[in-house]
């Protein structure tokens, strides 16, 4: 089965409102009719960007939600929020959201469940840090994440990022045997039915120069883009190479 490529962008905590909806704008006129592309917009810039990506491929998705649908959680989004808005999907446990702000495997499994309940799409982020790979780890911290975060999926369909920490941010990018050999383990993880369905997204340094190599890798299914997303023409470059 050939799985159609996914890329999305992750702008963190950049962009007001203001700078969102021309940045949207431009973005949804350009993105290919039919292309799966997504940004992971702040919660300030998703109504501007639901707007002004209506009617084009592009897709909105938010960076985070709370796994109850209201209650007394101040500061906190639910996903029946971010539907009432008409955003397509969420990102959850990016490293981030894991390093800064406590998110674990159990919590992301309760979202991940009330998202898909919802009707959101789901983009859950995986990945180890620098010491576990130096200390053997990469596999059996990605299993933990994997299958404890998908727990409560059942036989829905989410999109996995495979964003190796010591990459995401920094100048360094895993190699594409590397990301290959990453992307190849977690679909083993799966299960066997939705094995070939899903799509694993590579995030770390991906930029146009080294995202033609990565997406050629047989498991490399897009990417999650955070710097090169800030501006239209790498990001487009990027889904460009994603074909
Ligand atoms: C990210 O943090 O999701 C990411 C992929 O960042 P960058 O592309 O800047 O490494």
């Amino acid at each position: 089965m050939s799985r159609r490529p996914f890329v999305a962008g992750n702008w963190k905590m950049h962009k007001t409102a203001s700078e969102a909806g021309p940045f949207v704008s431009e973005l949804a006129g350009r993105v290919p009719a039919g292309a799966d592309v997504a940004g992971c917009v702040p919660f300030t810039d998703l109504a501007t960007s639901v707007e002004a990506a209506a009617g084009t491929a592009l897709q909105v998705f938010a960076q985070n939600m709370h796994q109850l649908p209201q209650g007394a959680f101040t500061g906190e989004i639910s996903a029946p929020m971010l539907l009432d808005l008409g955003v397509d999907g969420v990102l959850l446990g990016h490293s981030e959201r894991r390093q800064y702000f406590g998110e674990t495997d159990a919590a992301l499994a309760e979202k991940l469940s009330a998202a898909l309940d919802a009707g959101l799409d789901v983009i859950l982020a995986v990945g180890e840090s620098e010491g576990e790979r130096e200390a053997g780890e990469t596999e059996s911290v990605l299993e933990r994440q994997v299958t404890v975060g998908l727990a409560a999926a059942g036989d829905q369909v989410v999109t996995i990022a495979y964003e190796p920490i010591w990459a995401t941010g920094t100048s360094r990018t895993a190699t594409p045997e590397m990301a290959q050999e990453a992307h190849a383990f977690i679909r083993s993880l799966l299960p066997a039915a939705l094995r070939e369905a899903t799509r694993i997204q590579y995030g770390g340094s991906m930029k146009p120069e080294n995202a033609g190599e990565l997406l050629a890798q047989p498991d490399i299914d897009g990417g999650l883009v955070g710097g090169a997303s800030l501006d239209a023409e790498p990001f487009l470059a990027i889904v460009a190479a994603a074909g």
